[in-house]
């Protein structure tokens, strides 16, 4: 499954601004995007969009896309984040032109801040954020001004030296923007600029001991590098006027701010903070843990990097928040799958087939397709002997009238085998459980058709017993039980929402010989159960399969079958 393809990026409104302004010369043509990421958690499938559309954009019209890293709040931060997020952003199958941090950019930032104060458009507050906060007014009334507001731009450069230089206490002093406490719009109201926080940084060390907030610090470093289209979430719509204003206050070069709407998923989340508590809390195994909708998750599940591209391009980019359905995602995954993966037998709840008339010790090896969709892909052989294994959900004692699978007297075929027919059903003795099946097998079959013709209704699964792998086989289901989680209302236990049935374990699936060599990571598909692949944990002598996503999407058939 190649990384290597291009998106199709298709057009957008993003595109459309990009046309407009390589038209106008804006930006003299140029198209220089980046991806910014605060490094206190793994990225999500929400970033993916990010990324896609960052990426994806500077490749579509030959610009250029930094990675940068928002690492302005040493105490969530920390260097395993760092490393994963460049992990996953390779994954996707994109390759940063610049990787920066905007830690890199502190001391140019002070300066601009200690610009701001010389010009009198930041000052240093001694206020408490308590204070700040009773003092911002509402979307109704304006703010009051801070008791330091109108502090002398001399006393202002010398109380910020001294915050720089590790004399105050955190909290003691605050720097804000001298803007409108009346403004409309209540981010324009004196925001923060920085904060005292005696923290070592994972980059920085010591060094620090102030640190820029986020809004200073983002529209600086767009700026410092030159970004054409600083593309993020609709959130950050209201903050665009301070983003112009910190930029054009300082007369810097100016990089346009665009938003568009997040990815939302449902019977998921995409929060790096309520993520991460799932993972302190034990609620999942980590951050990579195959329910997680992290890319580090997905990627264990057996996700492609293909499949996730074209996912985002299916979505689109829009204004509007909505809510996408998995079953969008687990599509894209399957027609990628569909595709590519080898198929192979395994059986999960096996039920032992013994075949009367076939002679004990005899082995076949059977040819057996392994992609009918990709005839390249060839055959491999599969061995085929007197004990087998079939799914315990392939056969009933008595069955309803839709069921054509295997039932006493019935004739079904076992893939690129033969025709068998049940004979008896042995039960244990003191359970009633059925433990055997005894079949016969019409050697004149091999292949699986009749010579004479004649027709059965139903083609099944199964293992030969003495070359069947054992296996644990990991079954998957939605990490919430139910679809919109921001429904959840506020000061209810979110976690109480999780889905209690979201991992099976299948203790001991029996898989087709081939499989022996299957490395962590590897991709198939199990006939007739789903897309599988091999767990990082599995090792030879205990395999580990996940299952990626069901052939169909069962909850469409269920809805079907309701009518
Ligand atoms: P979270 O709330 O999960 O921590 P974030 O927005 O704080 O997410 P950042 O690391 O700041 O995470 O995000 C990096 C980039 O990814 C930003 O440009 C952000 O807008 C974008 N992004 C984050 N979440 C989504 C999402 N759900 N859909 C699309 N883009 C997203
Ligand atoms: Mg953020």
């Amino acid at each position: 499954m190649s990384t290597d393809e291009t998106p199709s990026a298709p057009t957008n409104f993003i595109h459309e601004i990009i046309e407009a302004d390589n038209i106008s010369g804006k930006f003299g043509g140029r198209v220089h995007t980046r991806f910014p990421p605060e490094p206190n958690g793994y990225l999500h499938i929400g970033h993916a969009k990010s990324i896609c559309l960052n990426f994806g954009t500077a490749k579509k019209y030959g610009g250029k896309c930094n990675l940068r890293f928002d690492d302005t709040n040493p105490a969530k931060e920390d260097v395993e984040y760092v490393d994963s997020i460049q992990e996953d952003v390779r994954w996707l199958g994109f390759e940063w032109d610049a990787l920066y941090y905007a830690s890199d950019y502190f001391e140019q930032i002070y300066q601009y801040a200690e610009q701001l104060m010389e010009k009198g458009l930041a000052y240093v507050d001694s206020s408490t954020l308590e204070e700040i906060r009773s003092q911002r007014g509402t979307l109704t009334e304006p703010g009051k001004n801070s008791k330091d507001r109108d502090r002398p731009a001399a006393e202002n450069l010398d109380l910020f030296r001294r915050m720089r230089a590790g004399e105050f206490a955190d909290g003691a002093y605050v720097v804000r923007a001298k803007v409108d406490m009346a403004h409309p719009n209540m981010n324009m109201r004196d925001p923060l600029l920085y904060r005292i926080r005696h923290a070592d940084h994972h980059r920085t060390g010591d060094k620090w001991c102030i640190y820029p907030l986020y809004d200073f610090t983002h529209g600086y470093s767009d700026s410092i590098e030159q970004i054409t289209h600083s593309i993020c979430t609709l959130e950050f719509e209201n903050h665009r006027p301070l983003y112009d204003w910190l930029i054009d206050v300082l007369d810097l070069y100016h990089p346009q701010q665009i938003e568009f709407a997040r990815l939302n998923l449902t019977h998921t989340m995409m929060s790096k903070r309520k993520l991460l508590e799932l993972v302190e809390t034990g609620a999942v195994t980590g951050w990579d843990d195959p329910r997680m909708p992290t890319i580090a998750g997905i990627r264990r599940r057996g996700y492609t990097p293909t499949a996730m591209r074209a996912f985002c391009d299916e979505i689109g980019v829009t204004k509007f928040n909505g809510l996408t359905e998995m079953v969008v995602l687990e599509n894209a995954v399957r027609n990628d799958l569909n595709k590519n993966a080898p198929r192979v037998m395994a059986v999960l709840k096996p039920l032992k087939v013994v075949l009367t008339n076939y002679p004990d010790g005899q082995v076949d090896e059977l040819e057996a397709v392994n992609n009918p969709e990709d005839p390249s892909a060839g055959t491999r052989q599969v061995p085929f002997s007197r004990v087998l294994y079939i799914e315990q959900d392939d056969f009933m004692e008595n069955p309803p009238k839709q069921f054509f699978r295997l039932a006493p007297g019935r004739e079904v075929r076992l893939r690129w085998a033969y025709l068998i027919t049940c004979q008896e059903a042995v039960k244990d003795p003191t359970t009633g459980e059925i433990i055997e099946l005894r079949c016969t097998y019409d050697p004149a079959t091999r292949g699986g058709n009749a010579p004479d013709g004649r027709k059965v209704k139903s083609t099944i699964h199964w293992v030969s017993a003495e070359h069947a792998l054992s296996a644990e086989v990991r079954l998957y289901d939605h990490l919430f039980a139910i679809a919109n989680v921001a429904d959840i209302p506020d000061g209810d236990d979110w976690k109480s929402h999780l889905n209690p049935k979201s991992l099976t374990v299948v203790p001991d699936a029996k898989l087709e010989r081939s499989l022996s060599t299957a490395q962590a990571g590897y991709r198939c598909q199990f006939e007739r159960l789903g897309y599988f692949c091999v767990d990082k944990e599995s090792q030879a002598d205990k395999l580990i399969f996940n299952r990626t996503v069901t052939l169909k999407d069962d909850w469409a058939k269920i809805q079907k079958k309701g009518g």
